[in-house]
């Protein structure tokens, strides 16, 4: 999917490494890397390298499919090689502004390493 480039977006300006972070996983199509202002010991998002500005957006498209389940793959690796001792971690995807998303560049939020309450805020 293709954006205005006109309009900047961050998480694109990281995967094109105009703006520097360390990778802690990359391939073709994902990266993932430690959060700006984390809210847990470990909090990493991961990020299609393809600009798709929400969940809802790409969920319905051709790719969305075999893209989000790339997203949770990596997702889950890295909780299970990251996570706190008790292997508890939270996957997150915030879609659109009520839900708290803030970054229009469609991420996964891998938290542990803190006790989630549930329901969320
Ligand atoms: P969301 O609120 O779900 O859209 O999450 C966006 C996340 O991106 C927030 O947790 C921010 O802290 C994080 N963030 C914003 N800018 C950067 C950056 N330059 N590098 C890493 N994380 C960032
Ligand atoms: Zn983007």
């Amino acid at each position: 999917m293709t954006r205005d480039v006109a309009e900047p977006c961050i998480f694109c300006d990281i995967v094109a490494g105009k703006i520097k972070t360390e990778f802690i996983y990359e391939d073709d199509a994902v990266v993932a890397f430690p959060d700006i202002r984390p809210i847990a010991p470990l909090h990493v998002l991961v990020v299609p390298r393809d600009h798709h500005a929400t969940l809802a957006e790409v969920v319905t498209t051709k790719v969305g499919p075999p893209l989000l389940g790339r997203l949770l793959k990596v997702a889950g690796d890295i909780g299970a090689a990251r996570a706190s001792k008790d292997g508890g971690y939270r996957i997150v995807i915030n879609n659109g502004a009520a839900a708290g998303q803030t970054v229009y560049h469609l991420h996964v939020h891998v938290l542990s390493g803190r006790h989630f309450a549930w329901p969320p805020g």
